[in-house]
């Protein structure tokens, strides 16, 4: 499995890397453009992300700008929604319930309420069957 995982802060991304890294090879950007680079180039390859978790806050492109291009580019590539990578966007304890449905809107699969666990992690991981159920 290939992930990509996307904060501007090192402290979240290593966390991230450290739940993920069992399941698959990890690739770790800091900002919303990065991701879509990223992102891009694995679709040139051939060989797109199965997962991608976008942290919201970021600068230069924030997590909801980059979860919208994401899905540009993979409209682009003729992905259709059955070969989608599953996006889980990554948001602050309290965030609002419309923003968390814009990020529903912008085609986002799901999304995980900091503080990031392990456990929580796992349990959305198996949810989309990206990995099986214990
Ligand atoms: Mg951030």
């Amino acid at each position: 499995m290939k992930i990509l995982i996307t904060d501007d802060e090192a402290h979240n991304r290593l966390l991230m890397e450290k739940i993920l890294s069992p399941y698959g090879n990890c690739d770790l950007v800091v900002t919303g453009k990065e991701a879509l680079e990223a992102f891009e180039m694995s679709l040139l390859d051939g060989a797109p992300y199965d997962l991608v978790c976008l942290d919201i806050m970021m600068p230069e492109m924030d997590g909801q700008e980059a979860l919208r291009r994401i899905r540009e580019l993979e409209r682009e590539h003729d992905i259709n929604e059955s070969e989608e990578a599953i996006i889980f966007m990554v948001t602050a304890l309290n965030t609002e319930e419309h923003v968390v449905q814009a990020f529903f809107r912008g085609g986002c699969t799901d999304y995980l309420a900091k503080p990031v666990t392990r456990d929580k992690v796992v349990e959305k991981m198996r949810q989309y069957n990206l990995i099986e159920a214990a």
